[in-house]
This record gives C-alpha cells, sequence and structure tokens, in this order.
C-alpha cells in the first residue's frame, strides 16, 4: 500500500476522534486508519507512573480486589486533551487524569473498526 503526498517517516496522527453511543472512543487516524477502544480498556492501559506501579504490583502480588463506588460505575472517557503534536491526556470518569497516551502507544490499543 502507497501513501502519496505523505512522508513515511512521520507517524500517523489522530484527525479525529468520536465517542460512539455505547462510549467507546473511536479514533481515526491520518493514515486513514480508524480503532475503536473502550474506556476501560483505556484506563488500565494508563501510562502514568501510579498505574503502571499498581499493574506491576497486581502481577507480582495477589491481592484481594476492592471495587470503590466509582468502580462500579460504567467508565467514560471525560476528556481527551492534544499535548502538542504527539500525545493525548485522557481524563476518566472516576477521576483520574495523569496519564499521557502518545500516538504510538494509543495506536495500538482497542482494534480495528
Ligand atoms: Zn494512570
Amino acid at each position: 500500500m502507497t501513501s502519496p503526498g505523505t512522508s513515511s517517516a512521520s507517524s500517523p496522527v489522530p484527525t479525529a476522534l468520536r465517542r460512539l453511543d455505547d462510549g467507546r472512543i473511536e479514533i481515526t487516524w491520518s493514515d486513514d486508519r480508524r480503532r475503536v477502544i473502550s474506556p476501560r480498556e483505556l484506563r488500565d492501559a494508563c501510562p502514568c507512573a501510579n498505574c503502571r506501579e499498581k499493574r506491576d504490583a497486581t502481577t507480582t502480588v495477589p491481592l484481594l480486589q476492592v471495587l470503590s463506588p466509582e468502580e462500579t460505575r460504567p467508565l467514560a472517557v471525560t476528556g481527551m486533551k492534544p499535548i502538542g503534536q504527539y500525545a493525548y491526556s485522557i481524563g476518566f470518569s472516576d477521576g483520574h487524569d495523569t496519564g499521557i497516551y502518545l500516538f504510538d502507544y494509543l495506536r495500538d490499543l482497542g482494534r480495528d473498526a
């Protein structure tokens, strides 16, 4: 597949964001690829230091899981803010908004639409 007019050196960037009726996020990329990601997938993949630590901890020590009232509610993406030309800061309905999702990282989440 060739894409005339675009430099192969630059990574694809999101050209459109849409929240689907079921709350999932659809991202259209500059190479015409479309990906759909659920809020839960995004949240579980949060790349911030806190979440990474938590994930590492739960893989080594199996802890009893606790559901907070926030966690029993359907999780929603409450905001996506571009950070420069390389990442999105994503906020969630559980109040967490410190994750910075690099485009390269975001692109591998979810599934093709
Ligand atoms: Zn996080």
